[in-house]
């Protein structure tokens, strides 16, 4: 199992890795999960984290880094299953009370004929059991106050909600903000709002994070974000 390790000793796995990714972050004897995966993917998922955590099957927190099906159509059953309280940004709170959120936008003709299809067919498979999300962030939360370090920021643009996880102030966990998936580029082949997401780009470098762990694919070095907002930033 992939997993990092900030200078300050928290730990990331990535529990999940295959239609989305999921990531356990592991410090001050707290167990938090980033992301709950799609449905078919929730007994490798479980499998995954009981490994990790032979004696402790406890994790206190899923953070949602939003709302889309493929990131959170397990949120209810972990929620029942750990008794953990979910974090997501305020603004996609009431998806989740109805268990569907939209379809994003495509960013390229052929994600924005699939997301066409999508939003017209509304087929079942992109709607999750509702749940009732915890905390919820508004434009940051400062985990500081639960003896956490880690802080929430807003990194709309991919959805009007998503947010990322600094840990340590070293790697951060983005969703969906950026994309792992092509070499050389981080551009997700779906987003609402394209130069909203290229502003949370340029908040993601001014954090200082070095690693970036997405939503799907691989991580992404801040050199290869530095050059993505360079090329796509209007201020340029
Ligand atoms: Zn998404």
């Amino acid at each position: 199992m992939k997993s990092w390790k900030t200078k300050q000793g928290s730990e990331i796995f990535k529990v999940l890795d295959r239609r989305s990714n999921a990531y356990l972050i592991c410090c001050e004897n707290v167990n938090l999960l980033v992301d709950s995966g799609m449905e078919l993917d929730f007994q490798y998922l479980q499998s995954n984290i009981s490994t990790l955590l032979p004696n402790q099957r406890n994790t206190g927190y899923l953070i949602l880094t939003h709302s889309h099906y493929d990131h959170c159509q397990n949120a209810f059953a972990i929620q029942k299953l750990e008794g953990c309280k979910i974090i997501m940004s305020e603004n996609e709170s009431e998806y989740a009370k109805n268990g569907y959120t939209p379809l994003p936008d495509g960013t390229y003709p052929l994600t924005r004929l699939i997301s066409w299809i999508g939003v017209k067919l509304r087929p079942k498979w992109v709607e999750y059991v509702p749940f009732i999300p915890d905390i919820l962030v508004t434009d940051e939360l400062n985990l500081a106050g639960y003896g956490l370090p880690i802080r929430l920021i807003h990194t709309q643009g991919h959805s009007k909600g998503s947010i990322s996880i600094l840990v340590d102030n070293e790697i951060a966990i983005v969703g969906d903000a950026l994309f792992g998936v092509f070499r050389n580029s981080v551009f997700p082949p779906f987003a609402d709002d394209i130069a909203g997401m290229i502003n949370s780009w340029g908040k993601l470098l001014d954090t200082g994070c070095q690693t970036f762990l997405p939503g799907h694919g691989n991580e992404i070095t801040r050199i290869l974000l530095q050059k993505e907002y360079d090329k796509f930033s209007p201020r340029q």
